[in-house]
């Protein structure tokens, strides 16, 4: 049920609505509200619950509203994406999971600007931006990486293209290596690396672009399992250091789960948002917490939005 929030009282216009509701919203809800044209409104005070930490009252640093987009190529119409309404709060971890071809590439490619949407809205901290280029750092699926650059000379390209003078940017560069287990290779070329190496090195390079808020789109996708379970570790603790909103494609679910605050389901094409999932873990995330019963709960859940049988 949509869910209108007031403030200390029903006169006040309503600030913000929202289709989720969180645990202990609801049970709030289940105290105190009243219902008008079909949506609830609920009677509430920044005291009575940590609005923040449900991500309610900051403007969400991204929000796609009612977004839809068709593809016409060759006599084909594709209808890639339908109504998606989305979200995120400055400094979330929000991860998106469909199947192949539910136009998860093509969200990104919608939220950088390099398409437009058909009909409805993107914002970005609460305002219609229709130039969204350079507001991201974008990693896509492949990394990218140029084989004539070294490493340190491959991460360095979003503060060369900024007007950075090389030597300048080199020394910002160097400075972060540690932190992404590359002090060692600074000098090596991207053929020599590992696959795990080759993807801090293109993270590091998308978090050089200097963004406040990172698309991720599978970056441990082609990773052996292990490879990614050390990365995804890694990330997080990136993340906790640096608080910066991320949006992350996988088609991972137990990836999903383990790295998000909330799990985005997309449904098959055309893409649609089939499920919004607070995921019921504290932080920070630690890898037995895969064994928890709400993890495997959760998981059944999101299998389920998935349209797999559990
Ligand atoms: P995903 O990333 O979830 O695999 P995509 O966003 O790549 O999905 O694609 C969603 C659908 O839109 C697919 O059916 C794909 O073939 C189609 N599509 C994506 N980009 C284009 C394009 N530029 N022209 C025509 N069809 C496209």
């Amino acid at each position: 049920m949509p869910i209108r929030l007031c403030g200390k009282n029903k006169t006040t216009t309503p600030k913000r609505e929202t289709t989720e509701c969180p645990d202990n919203l609801c049970v709030y809800m289940a105290q105190a509200g009243y219902l008008l044209d079909g949506l609830f409104y609920v009677t509430i005070s920044a005291g009575d619950i940590n609005l923040e930490s449900i991500g309610i009252m900051s403007t969400p640093k991204l929000e796609l509203r009612n977004v839809s987009k068709t593809f016409h190529a060759n006599g084909m119409v594709v209808r890639a994406l339908e109504n998606i309404s989305l979200a995120v709060t400055p400094g979330e971890f929000l991860t998106v999971i469909g199947p192949s071809g539910s136009g998860k590439s093509t969200l990104f490619n919608l939220i950088t600007g390099l398409l437009e949407p058909d009909s409805g809205e993107i914002l970005l901290d609460g305002v219609v931006d229709v130039v969204r280029a350079g507001h991201f750092g974008y990693m896509p699926q492949r990394d990218l990486l140029l084989p004539w650059r070294s490493v340190l000379d491959n991460v360095i390209i979003p503060l060369e293209l900024r007007g950075i003078p090389r030597t300048d940017a080199r020394t910002r560069a160097r400075q972060m290596l540690p932190m992404f287990g590359l002090e060692d290779f600074a000098d090596s070329y991207p053929a020599s690396l590992s696959g795990g190496m080759r993807q801090r090195a293109a993270l590091l390079r998308t978090i050089l672009t200097e963004r406040d808020t990172l698309l991720l789109d599978e970056p441990f996708g082609a990773l052996d399992a292990l490879t990614r379970r050390e990365l995804q570790d890694w990330l997080l603790g990136l993340w906790e250091q640096f608080r910066q909103t991320v949006v992350f494609i996988t088609h991972d679910v137990e990836e999903a789960l383990y790295l998000g605050d909330r799990v985005a389901v997309l449904s098959p094409r055309p893409g649609r948002v089939a499920n919004m999932l607070a995921v019921d873990l504290p932080r920070p995330r630690r890898r037995g917490m895969i064994a928890l019963p709400q993890f495997g709960r959760q998981m059944s859940e999101l299998l389920e939005s998935l349209g797999v049988e559990v």
